[in-house]
């Protein structure tokens, strides 16, 4: 589960928001995959292209890849 999921979920008790944010909340961070988010879905982590300054995830680039132009995928 995501930081941004377990937010909505406890969101109807202040108090459990304010804990957690002060806890957990991810380190802002200058490089590595954490940083990086898809344009489209705001998916971390592994799976994001980068080539041609890309920035989908691997399954937002299957469904957008057409429209983009590329039709090879693989
Ligand atoms: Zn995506």
């Amino acid at each position: 589960m995501s930081y941004q999921g377990v937010l909505d979920q406890i969101k109807h008790n202040q108090n459990k928001v304010k804990r957690f944010k002060k806890h957990n909340k991810p380190k802002d961070r200058d490089f590595g995959k954490a940083k990086r988010k898809c344009r489209r879905c705001g998916r971390r982590g592994r799976g994001i292209i980068r080539k041609y300054d890309l920035y989908y995830c691997r399954q937002c680039f299957r469904e957008v890849g057409n429209k983009l132009g590329f039709k090879k995928m693989s």
